[in-house]
């Protein structure tokens, strides 16, 4: 359990705008979530179609473990709800937050050849959770695009038992980024530390 509902809304809405603000959320881009409770499982998630830099509470749903909202009311969440399910159910997971930035988008074309890429040698990849020197790489894997969510979802399941997992996030093809965490503020920070290395890479 993070914490409680308003609480967490507040932080989802703060994050929102600070990623929107930075390019990374743009037109009703992104979806966030957060675990709300384990016994019973709940997650926090944004709406579909919402605007990522002035989110306010109504603008999010609570799931119960199959997608389905505890309480029945006009919203859809997210339609790519599938993957936070997916990888809120891993152990260690609480929080998700997508986004489509520029770099994420430019280095996911570059590097869909090779099926992702690898991020090392940058002081940066410190702020990743069990990172504790410059010289541990960090792979990241890429996915082809597709609408069909479900397909992707499991897709990426299988990438955690491949000899490459995903560390703590993975590119969609032509589409953004999707970064987790055991909370709400590592989440955060990974999808930070993603940005500011894709760029990096991207400028170099
Ligand atoms: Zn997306």
């Amino acid at each position: 359990m993070q914490g409680c509902l308003g609480e967490l809304t507040r932080e989802l809405c703060a994050v929102g705008a600070d990623f929107h603000r930075r390019g990374w959320v743009l037109a009703t881009a992104g979806n966030f979530s957060a675990v709300l409770g384990r016994q019973p499982y709940r997650l926090l998630i944004t709406a579909s179609g919402r605007h990522k830099g002035r989110l306010a509470p109504g603008d999010f749903l609570t799931l119960d473990e199959h997608g389905r909202p505890v309480e029945p009311g006009p919203d859809r969440p997210s339609a790519e709800t599938a993957l936070h399910l997916m990888l809120t159910a891993r152990p260690g997971v609480g929080a998700v937050l997508h986004t489509h930035s520029v770099w994420a988008t430019v280095l996911s074309e570059r590097f869909s050849g090779e099926g992702g890429l690898w991020l090392g040698g940058y002081e940066m990849l410190k702020a990743f959770d069990g990172v504790t020197t410059h010289e541990q790489r960090v792979w990241v894997p890429i996915f082809d695009n597709t609408q069909d969510i479900p397909t992707l979802a499991a897709e990426v399941a299988r990438a955690f038992a491949a000899p490459r997992p995903p560390h703590c996030g993975f590119l969609i093809r032509q589409h953004g980024l999707y970064a987790w965490g055991r909370d709400l503020a590592e989440a955060s920070r990974h999808i930070e530390a993603f940005e500011f290395l894709f760029e990096v890479i991207g400028r170099r």
